[in-house]
């Protein structure tokens, strides 16, 4: 029997209940599919490990999550922590080690679920945003000079190498290249900021003459935001920085239904490190503890994490069981308008990959 290391991080706040909820399907689907075993190991790395131990992962965290097929992560994030502390200390301290430089994050109107845009169905919005995961903005590069005086300064520098540039407008072509539409837009802000977006956009010109078959437009990021509006039946894949594509993506979370749907793969392509499976949406410390977050983010993440390891059957099946269960008419939870908890969503998904749903 085929066998697959899963790194379970769940991490902080609702995190750690949409982890559990994801583990509980992934084990449901791989019985399912009988062809497959998933060897499960969990970290319980995040914000308590912090205040026991002053870091929010130990030492030796990426020797140890090295040899899994692949990690799936919750979220990092605590009221009790100040958030550049939990971010650089978990999530970007996996992802930057680990090269994992595409970030896909798909959007799709699932069927049953009526997300914000009028006259907007199923088909009309199926999106994936690709996001640059390892430079950019969140590069890291700064400082502040000093501190606490009147004179302080604050330095957050983006930095955009040709290769870094490259390597993720090439993986969007690619997998534009394999979507129905072969479109690919561009994101941008080379109008204002004249070195490292000229530099991409240059960098473009080149790159895609590779795949003539994928059609490409080009947007600055601030009509892109009206273009997912106004017209999302003109967008199929789009690349863009970190920040930006940051910040388009949870527009395109909220435009497909709710923030607590969306998945994302942070991915090392040439999988020479474990890549990293995690629902878009953070703690959430509105909702933290109540048991009431959706899952769905976290189940369609754990659908890539299987398409990611090789299994496309066991990851259809998954999506098929989250897709009948937002076209039906159960109770759904309180992000799309009802009161099912996270536990009674999960009970659902996986009453129908075990065939109880009829
Ligand atoms: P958030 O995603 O945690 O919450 C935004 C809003 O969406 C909240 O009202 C929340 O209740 C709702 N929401 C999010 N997920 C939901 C779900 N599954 N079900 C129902 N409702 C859901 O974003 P935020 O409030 O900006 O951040 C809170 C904390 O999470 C911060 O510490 C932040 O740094 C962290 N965060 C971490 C990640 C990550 O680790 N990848 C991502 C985003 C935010
Ligand atoms: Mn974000």
């Amino acid at each position: 029997m085929r066998e697959h290391r899963i790194a379970a991080v769940p991490g902080d706040g609702i995190g750690q209940e949409v982890v559990r909820a994801g583990l509980e399907v992934l084990e449901a689907v791989a019985a399912w599919d009988g062809g497959f075993r998933l060897r499960v190991e969990t970290f319980p790395w995040g914000t308590d490990y912090y205040l026991d131990h002053g870091r929010m992962m130990p030492v030796d965290a990426l020797a140890r999550l090295k040899p899994f097929d692949a990690i799936y992560f919750g979220s990092a994030g605590d009221p009790r922590v100040a958030d550049h502390i939990s971010l650089w200390g978990l999530r970007l301290a996996i992802c930057q080690p680990f090269d994992q430089y595409a970030n896909v994050r798909p959007s799709r109107l699932l069927t049953g679920i009526v997300g914000p845009l009028r006259d907007v169905g199923p088909g009309d919005l199926d999106w994936v945003i690709v996001r640059e995961n390892t430079e950019g903005e969140y590069a890291g590069a700064g400082g502040r000079v000093h501190r606490g005086h009147p004179e302080e300064v604050g330095l957050d520098v983006s930095v955009f190498t040709r290769a870094g540039v490259e390597r993720i407008q090439r993986f969007a072509l690619a997998l534009a290249q394999t979507r129905p539409a072969k479109h690919l837009t561009l994101v941008t802000k080379s109008n204002a900021q004249r070195h490292g977006m000229v530099m991409w956009d240059d960098v473009f010109e080149i790159v895609r003459l590779d795949y003539p078959d994928v059609e490409t437009d080009r947007m600055l990021v601030d009509a892109m935001t009206t273009r997912m509006v106004l017209d999302p039946r003109s967008i199929d894949v789009v690349v863009a920085t970190n920040l930006h594509a940051d910040v388009l993506s949870d527009l395109a979370a909220a435009l497909s239904g709710s923030m607590g749907i969306a998945p994302t793969a942070n991915l090392n392509p040439e999988r020479k490190y474990p890549s990293m499976f995690e629902p878009i949406h953070g703690s959430a410390f509105d909702i933290m503890g109540q048991g009431i977050a959706n899952p769905i983010g976290a189940l369609w993440s754990a659908k890539m994490m299987l398409e990611h390891i090789g299994e496309p059957s066991a990851a259809a099946a998954l999506m098929a069981a989250i897709e009948a269960y937002t076209a039906c008419d159960a109770n759904k939870p309180r992000d799309l308008g009802g009161t099912a908890t996270t536990a009674e969503v999960t009970e659902t998904i996986i009453g129908t990959i075990e065939g109880r749903n009829v």
